[in-house]
């Protein structure tokens, strides 16, 4: 595939979309606003809706995604959605895909992403390991920050498309290295979030308003984008999701995997994987402090 393309020229590359849910969904938008064609599939087709009224098109399957589109992005919830849509009987390793580049932007282990891109070289496609660090706001704004595993030529080649996605694309190094720095900031994101949630409840307990103590935290050197983010969610006692729970407890999990052995790591899974116990896998990361709310803090 030719590389260092112009502008123009690369808004011409259709693009396939696998994965609309709190991300993928924005993600297709800002690509559609920036006039690319972009062609999207996902397993619950009610979700394309919104997208093909907005100008995408649909695809019956995964086969007929690859044979319209030139680079094929996934956005899916862990490594076994990932693998059964690039492994699967029907998946994208198993349809004809010779020079094809799929850019994986999920979340998954180092593991997974060094193993898809032994297979997609020997099939002859070009992989990408691209998660990305902020929400869905950033999704919506297009301010992400994409981490980057590839080669240099295939960081070349997207990156066009991460400049639509992202406010910044960090090439971090060969596949792989990407879910590694991934899985990194979602352990900051899961002490920082951990530590809000503490901070909150214990100046609670001693007569200090979540309000007040919110104001203190955001106001000083202690308050981050993440704390602001959050802090709407915490004085409004509400967590619609826009990060799963479930989804950092998967992060730290992998964390662990991969071989994270802080003094920290464990107690701050279990607290999250405990909150997912409860019911709460499907709301907001942030709900972690409706867990927290009723045990010693
Ligand atoms: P989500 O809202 O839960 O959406 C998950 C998507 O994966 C949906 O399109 C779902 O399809 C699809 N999917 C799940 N299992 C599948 C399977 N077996 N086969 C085919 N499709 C499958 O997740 P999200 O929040 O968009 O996150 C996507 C990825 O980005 C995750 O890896 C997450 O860790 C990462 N991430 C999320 C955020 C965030 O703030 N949300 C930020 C950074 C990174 P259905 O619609 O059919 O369920």
């Amino acid at each position: 595939m030719e590389l260092h393309l112009k502008p123009t020229i690369m808004n011409q590359l259709k693009l396939g979309w696998v994965g609309l849910g709190n991300m993928g969904n924005p993600m297709v938008l800002n690509l559609l606003k920036a006039q690319y064609e972009v062609t999207v599939f996902n397993r619950t087709k009610e979700k394309e809706k919104p997208l093909v009224i907005a100008g995408a098109k649909s695809a019956v399957s995964l086969n007929e995604l690859l044979k319209n589109c030139d680079i094929i992005f996934t956005m899916l919830s862990n490594d076994a959605a990932v693998k059964e849509v690039f492994e699967g009987i029907d998946g994208l390793l198993n349809s004809e895909n010779q020079g094809k580049t799929i850019i994986n932007m999920s979340t998954v282990s180092p593991e997974t992403s060094r193993h898809l891109n032994t297979i997609c070289k020997q099939q002859q496609v070009h992989f990408i390991d691209a998660p990305v660090s902020g929400s869905v706001k950033p999704a919506q704004d297009g301010t992400l920050v994409i981490l980057v595993g590839a080669s240099h030529e295939n960081f070349e080649l997207a990156k066009p498309m991460f400049d639509v996605l992202g406010k910044i694309a960090i090439h971090v190094g060969e596949p792989g290295v990407a879910s590694s720095a991934k899985l990194a900031i979602n352990y900051l994101l899961g002490l920082n979030l951990q530590g809000l949630a503490e901070t909150v409840l214990f100046a609670e307990k001693n007569g200090v308003s979540k309000q007040d103590m919110l104001n203190i935290i955001n106001q000083g050197a202690c308050g981050n984008g993440i704390t602001t983010i959050k802090t709407p969610s915490i004085l409004n006692d509400s967590f619609p999701a826009a990060f799963a729970l479930k989804h950092l407890v998967k992060d730290l999990r992998l964390a662990k995997e991969a071989g994270l052995d802080s003094p920290l790591i464990q107690p701050l899974y279990d607290s999250y994987a405990s909150a997912e116990k409860e019911g709460l896998g499907d709301q907001d990361v942030m709900a972690i402090i409706s867990s927290l709310k009723g045990k010693e803090v």
